[in-house]
């Protein structure tokens, strides 16, 4: 029987890379966007359509406890289980702001998203493999500024630092019950999230930021998703898969 995977912010940039690559795996995919049922259902439609692979959507903030909820419920009951998450889904400060200047309502924003909802959706999703006893994978999409300092988005980088924890906690706590969880910590990705800082990135990649002197793809982040929820990785819980061309090696 086809597996199910559930992929939060998979309606666009790395997330919808990576509902794409995995239905194309023959697996069936729950869609989880804030964008709007109409364009999120005709996304699904599209994959079904493709890959006769069963694909539904659900508008819902992984922010807002009440949304995160009825997603684990709705996905569970619609699919008749649920075998992998994937938290995906997460936001830059709307405005760059030095640490000095930020404000805590983008603080909040950021980390009520990318921290708190990465968090709590584990929790709930933890609860409901934990039950089930048939074990499952979480994969957490962090990303390298959990290591690498921006002064102007100070948010972002925390968060990012908090779900590299998040990735270690899981690990530990659902060892028990068979589920894996990783990390996978992309480098410099083209996506709508990066199209602002286009020409910075360009510049610093020629420069010779990434050993691989390219931008990477969502399709580099869903080839390394698909291989971790299919197990290749099985005996590796808790680790971090930097997808980043090489850019995380420190050189002198
Ligand atoms: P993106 O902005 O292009 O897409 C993010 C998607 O998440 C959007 O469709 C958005 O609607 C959805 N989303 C935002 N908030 C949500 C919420 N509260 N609930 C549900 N869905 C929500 O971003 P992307 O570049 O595809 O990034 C995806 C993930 O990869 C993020 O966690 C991001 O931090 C991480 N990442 C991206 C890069 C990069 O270079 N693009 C690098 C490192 C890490």
């Amino acid at each position: 029987m086809a597996k199910t995977a559930l992929v939060t912010g998979a309606g666009r940039g790395i997330g919808a890379g990576i509902v794409e690559k995995l239905a194309s795996e023959k697996w069936n995919v729950a869609v989880c966007d804030l964008k709007s049922v109409e364009e999120g259902n005709a996304q699904c439609a599209e994959l079904a359509r493709k890959y006769g692979v069963e694909a539904r959507y659900y508008r819902a903030d992984i922010s807002s406890a009440s949304d995160r909820e009825n997603l684990v419920k709705s996905v569970a009951a619609d699919f008749g289980a649920l075998d992998a998450l994937v938290n995906n889904a997460g936001v830059a400060p709307k405005v760059r702001a030095d640490i000095l200047e930020m404000t805590e309502e983008s603080f909040d924003f950021v980390v009520g998203v990318n921290l708190k909802g990465t968090f709590f959706l584990s929790q709930a999703v933890g609860r409901y493999f934990a039950e089930r006893k048939a074990g499952g994978v979480i994969v957490n999409i962090g990303s390298c500024s959990a290591t690498v300092a921006s002064i102007s988005r100070g948010e972002y980088c925390m968060s990012k630092a908090g779900v590299a924890m998040i990735t270690k906690l899981f690990a530990v706590r659902m060892a028990e019950c068979g589920v894996n969880v990783y990390e996978i910590r992309p480098g410099v990705i083209s996506t709508p999230m990066t199209s602002v800082v286009k020409a910075k990135y360009d510049k610093l990649i020629a420069e010779g930021l990434t050993l691989q002197p390219r931008w990477g793809y969502p399709e580099d982040i869903a080839k390394a998703v698909a291989m971790l929820v299919r197990g290749d990785l099985g005996y590796s819980t808790g680790q971090v898969i930097n997808v980043g061309g090489g850019m995380d090696i420190a050189r002198l």
